[in-house]
């Protein structure tokens, strides 16, 4: 950072943010990203009462930053707790679990680690396998998705959480905005934002950090000394069109710095102005699992058939 200095204190600046613009030397980005992090839950109601949150915890800096956070905000007053998802995937989740768990004896955070392999009866490892190179049954990346998310909702129900809390960043945010805009999704449009309504059979899902920017998660998880694994993709990621989405929109932020913000605003906006409108249709219960679905089986239930059933 030559030459520019803290705008609150004036020494030597470690971070200088193009789309404020201002500069911060470490103790004051830390309580800036900090203080960003406290409105955003405040502003939006994130955390209620004494409820009790837990962090869907996959080892990676987001995930971890906001865990830490969770924990030294609400660590007082409401239970915090990890819950970890191992999908299988050797040489990658283990190791960032290790660090998760690592983390949460740290911080004294109560974790629980729940396994594909115990729960569906076979790893991701096994569905690579099976939809392989060619995309056979649809993408690696969807069944580990929908899986992992079943696993998120049925374990957070189990372990009476009022909110499950995700890593979803600005940059996250920002490209699924811009992914459902270009696939005409109106209804998973409306599904981003920093809260997801609770409904019958979901806890509700929270981002505390969905105004953070991608760069100052990393250098306050540095900052802090926040230990995390760094691997951004799985040996299995071939999902392409999010790659694109995430270089075109961090193209466009060097360019035109604030446009992330401008993009998750207008998500806002649009959100405000379609009101009722943007509340999707009633969930029923699976048949077979009894998670939230829309339909009579749920999608990891079919998912988790086509995988079996597929010698
Ligand atoms: S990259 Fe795809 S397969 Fe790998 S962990 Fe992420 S969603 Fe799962
Ligand atoms: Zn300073
Ligand atoms: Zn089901």
């Amino acid at each position: 950072m030559p030459g520019k200095s803290c705008v609150k204190c004036g020494k030597k600046a470690v971070v200088s943010l193009a789309y404020g613009p201002h500069s911060f030397c470490k103790q004051h980005f830390l309580g800036f990203f900090e203080k960003r992090v406290r409105r955003t839950i405040r502003e939006n109601r994130l955390v209620e009462g004494r409820e009790k949150v837990v962090v869907a915890y996959s080892g990676g800096k987001d995930s971890a930053v906001t865990l830490y956070l969770l924990n030294r905000i609400f660590g007082k007053s409401n239970p915090i707790e990890a819950l970890l998802v191992d999908e299988g995937i050797p040489k990658y989740r283990d190791k960032a679990l290790a660090i998760a768990e690592r983390n949460c004896r740290k911080w004294n955070v109560t974790f629980k680690r729940v396994f594909f392999e115990k729960e569906f009866g076979f790893s991701m490892v096994d569905v690579m396998r099976k939809t392989g190179p060619k995309k056979l049954l649809g993408s690696t990346c969807a069944y580990c998705g929908v899986l992992r998310r079943q696993l998120f909702n049925s374990y957070a129900k189990k372990m009476k959480a009022g909110k499950l809390a995700t890593g979803h960043n600005l940059d996250d945010e920002a490209q699924s905005a811009l992914m459902n805009v270009f696939d005409a999704d109106t209804a998973r449009f409306f599904r981003l934002g920093p809260k997801s309504a609770a409904s019958k059979g979901m806890v509700a899902r929270i981002k505390p950090l969905y105004l953070c920017p991608e760069k100052e998660v990393i250098a306050f998880a540095k900052m802090q000394g926040i230990e995390f694994f760094e691997q951004q993709c799985c040996p299995f990621k071939w999902q392409a069109k999010r790659n694109d989405f995430r270089q075109m929109v961090s193209e466009f932020e060097a360019k035109f710095p604030g446009t992330m913000f401008s993009i998750v605003r207008f998500l806002k906006e649009a959100k405000e102005l379609a009101g009722d409108k943007t509340k999707g249709k009633k969930l029923g219960v699976c048949q077979k699992c009894g998670e939230a679905t829309s339909q009579k089986v749920c999608k990891a239930c079919k998912m988790v058939e086509r995988i079996v059933g597929k010698g």
